[in-house]
């Protein structure tokens, strides 16, 4: 607390992120971040731009990168947005989409950003309960509302939503604006791109932090109506005009284009997200089905809280959400074969003993 601070700033809760711990040898599935590095094609296309450019500002609305992500999911390039990661994006669209005298929808278990996004902007909120097997039921939905937002699939559950019931929402609040957080969609689930053009109340948003294993470039971007996307572009400009580098947008172009190094990296995620469900269940977890590259699970008898303390003892760190409903659950990240293996050995002997 300090007196220079204005009374909001001295109400925020802010959101609470993953720890990055500086720890030689730490498994660290408590982020979804990608196991993988990014393309190798990215560190080349950084390499070409150290030189004095640099001294150059950005195109504002990082044009080459925008014109890619476009060509990629069949848009106009002033379909698309882009931002510093999806957070600052998602900023943006509380900021400017969503601040409604009616109450802003979302799931009661869902990204824990939501609802410190509308403390900072004022906006009033209903999260909406999931059911008992943590799916989304759309007309829950069907009540007034300034907007609706939801991730899918759903984090931390890993549920995903499939594009017949997306639609149903869409036609039921043609005056809201729904947004769908696409943070997971590439590790299995389908995108709801193509409903674009049919419903300009849909925006869509993205991430190359996960599938496209940049989360340090940090590189967001939202997908709608010409007419969503220009609304997202005056609230930028009257904040910060250049929010993507050189680097990030290079980084990103390059990630693009290695679509075949994409497609083989969310493989392996996904089979070994098939793999490690499997050897979960066999040592007593419940393990809801996920279409993220991470499970959300809890033991039938061992409290969440006593096996994330002792996988981090072992130099295992998963993530534990202390909030009601969920707080015997683990969110653990999808890693390489051998840190999902170095998990399901640890929980094997912790789990005997
Ligand atoms: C990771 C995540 C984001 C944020 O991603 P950045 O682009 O790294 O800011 C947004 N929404 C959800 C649901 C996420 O899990």
């Amino acid at each position: 607390m300090s007196k220079y601070w204005s009374d909001l700033v001295s109400q925020l809760k802010p959101y609470i992120p993953g720890e990055q711990p500086d720890i030689a040898n730490i498994t660290k599935l408590n982020t979804n971040e990608n196991p993988y590095g990014p393309s190798p094609q990215v560190a080349s296309a950084i390499q070409k731009l150290l030189n004095d450019d640099l001294r150059l500002y950005p195109p504002p609305n990082a044009d080459g990168l925008r014109q890619v992500i476009a060509n990629y999911y069949q848009l106009a390039p002033k379909q698309v947005f882009l931002g510093n990661g999806s957070d600052e994006v998602l900023a943006h669209i509380f900021n400017g989409l969503l601040q409604k005298p009616e109450p802003l929808l979302f799931p009661d278990i869902s990204y824990s950003f939501y609802p410190v996004f509308c403390q900072l902007y004022g906006i009033s909120f209903e999260q909406i309960p999931l059911a008992k097997d943590l799916s989304l039921a759309v007309e829950d939905y069907s009540r007034p509302n300034g907007g609706i937002i939801f991730p899918n699939p759903n984090a931390p559950t890993g549920r995903l939503l499939g594009l017949d019931a997306i639609e149903e929402l869409l036609k039921d609040n043609p005056d809201s604006v729904v947004v769908v957080d696409e943070a997971y969609i590439d590790f299995g689930g389908e995108t709801a791109v193509p409903l674009i053009e049919l419903y300009a109340n849909l925006l869509i948003v993205q991430t190359m932090s996960k599938s496209r294993s940049l989360a340090g470039m940090r590189i967001g971007y939202a997908m709608g109506s010409a007419d969503l996307i220009e609304g997202l572009e005056r609230v930028k400009n009257s904040f910060n005009s250049y929010p993507l580098g050189h680097l990030p947008i290079a980084a990103g172009i390059a990630a693009f284009k290695d679509q075949e190094y994409f497609e083989d990296t969310c493989q392996r995620v996904i089979d070994s997200r098939d793999r490690l469900t499997n050897n979960l269940h066999n040592l007593g977890f419940e393990v809801v089905p996920s279409a993220g590259n991470f499970i959300f699970v809890r033991h039938v008898e061992r409290p969440a809280e006593e096996l994330a303390l002792s996988l981090r003892q072992n130099g295992i760190i998963v993530r534990h959400f202390k909030q009601s409903r969920i707080e015997q659950f683990l969110r653990i990240t999808i890693g390489t074969e051998k840190q999902n293996e170095r998990l399901v050995r640890v929980l094997t002997s912790q789990l005997e003993s």
